[in-house]
């Protein structure tokens, strides 16, 4: 069973002085979720998180996880200028892009942040658009194929194509473009990857690691350089179906341990430090998409019309996704009916939820959309001219706080040429 962060009352509340729609985020869910990640892998000196940025894209949340120890993730230049004005700087900051402008580097390097190359020909691109190489630099790694996980627990397989991503680069790609760093001044190396998303398996990170490490030392012997990091990036999911189980950040960590002891302790390599650029791990059980019923239409089949639409959470239209829906004050009533909640975009994708087994619902009623707080907000847009909502942070001694307020109209007309 899934339950809100939030009581009734206390939503009630919130919702007289902040309309439907809006993001609703848990700071001390989110706090001590980091505080077990941080734990899991502690054994590891040089441990970092680079939070994703993209997931949640507001500087509220970037300073709650930076006083957490969490640096940044970052991939354009608007996401650099954010970590920029939160005063995250230095290798506090990733930069994890692709088709990357120059401009974007330059902003990159001036941040001190550390570059991580998604392409060869970004070797000879760095150089021209900063006037030189790094010396501490990324590339990222795509091994092609077929990603699968020999063990996952029953029914959640998993499952990705590397071969079909356009990021990263090819074994012998990568291998040449430490050839030329090295050659160019870099001095410290690092590996990143990311073969999986959204991976409800303790088994992804272990898996991933013992890819990456085995790497590491081949491409130490080939090449010389020395690798001093190595990020397993992001794609550890979350369990947005109540019968799915949970991910154990404490497992996950033990199992990259064991690989670390296995491959990079014999090979002399036990400088190595790990990152991890997660986002939805980090914040999306932490946040609710809060709106209200607000009509309901009888016909082919029973639509029950809320305040939000997609231009909110686009997830459930863009890929199918499931997210789980609580009628709030309705938690012990039997799930009687069934129910498509849809938003009103003129587009027939916008649906939070098709033939769901609901509570009746009433107009009126507060509906939570669980798990919104990554890849939520984030991936909002204006069509139909839907506006962007707040965003709110419920902190950890039951106030609230805006932390991004509502988009109006105006805001909307601001780049139009009349
Ligand atoms: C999206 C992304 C992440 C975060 O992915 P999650 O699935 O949210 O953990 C991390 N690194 C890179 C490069 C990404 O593109």
């Amino acid at each position: 069973m899934k339950t809100p962060f939030v009581t009734k009352a206390q939503l009630e509340k919130i919702v007289a002085q902040y309309p439907t729609p809006f993001h609703l985020y848990d700071e001390k869910g989110i706090r001590e979720n980091a505080r077990r990640l941080k734990a899991a892998f502690s054994w590891n000196p040089g441990y970092r998180e680079y939070f994703a940025v993209k997931a949640t894209p507001t500087p509220a949340i970037l300073k709650i996880l930076q006083e957490e120890g969490c640096g940044c993730d970052c991939s354009s230049l608007t996401e650099l200028l954010m970590a920029g004005r939160c005063n995250i700087s230095g290798e506090n900051i990733m930069f994890s892009s692709n088709n990357t402008p120059a401009e974007e580097f330059q902003l990159a390097d001036k941040l001190g942040a550390i570059i991580n190359l998604d392409d060869l020909t970004l070797v000879d691109f760095l150089e021209q658009s900063i006037g030189r190489i790094p010396e501490k630099i990324c590339c990222r790694y795509n091994p092609g194929g077929v990603f699968t996980l020999g063990e996952t627990r029953e029914g959640f397989q998993v499952m990705d194509n590397p071969g079909d991503a356009k990021y990263g680069m090819t074994r012998a790609q990568i291998a040449e473009a430490y050839t030329r760093l090295a050659a160019m001044g870099a001095k410290e190396f690092g590996i990143h990857a990311f073969l999986a998303s959204n991976t409800i398996s303790n088994e992804y990170y272990p898996t991933l690691a013992r890819i990456l490490f085995q790497l590491a030392v081949d491409l130490k012997h080939e090449t010389g350089c020395h690798i001093t990091f190595i990020n397993l990036s992001g794609g550890i999911g979350i369990p947005y179906r109540p019968e799915q189980p949970d991910n154990d950040i404490a497992i996950i960590g033990e199992g990259v341990r064991k690989a670390y002891e296995e491959i990079l302790v014999p090979a002399g390599m036990d400088d190595v430090s790990l990152y991890t650029e997660l986002g939805r791990f980090m914040l999306a059980p932490y946040g609710h998409l809060v709106t209200r019923a607000t009509h309901e239409k009888h016909i082919y089949k029973e639509y029950i019309g809320v305040d939000a639409c997609a231009c909110n959470l686009m997830r459930p239209a863009m890929y199918g996704a499931y997210h789980h829906i609580t009628v709030m004050g309705k938690e012990d009533q039997s799930c009687d009916h069934k129910y498509d909640i849809a938003g009103g975009l003129c587009e027939n994708n916008d649906k939070f939820a098709v033939d769901r087994m609901l509570p009746k619902i009433d107009i009126g009623d507060l509906l939570v959309i669980h798990d919104t707080g990554a890849h939520g907000f984030s991936m909002g847009y204006n069509y139909n001219g839907k506006l962007r909502s707040a965003e709110i942070l419920l902190k950890e001694d039951g106030s609230t706080e805006l932390i991004r307020r509502a988009e109006t109209v105006e805001d909307y007309f601001q780049t139009l040429v009349w």
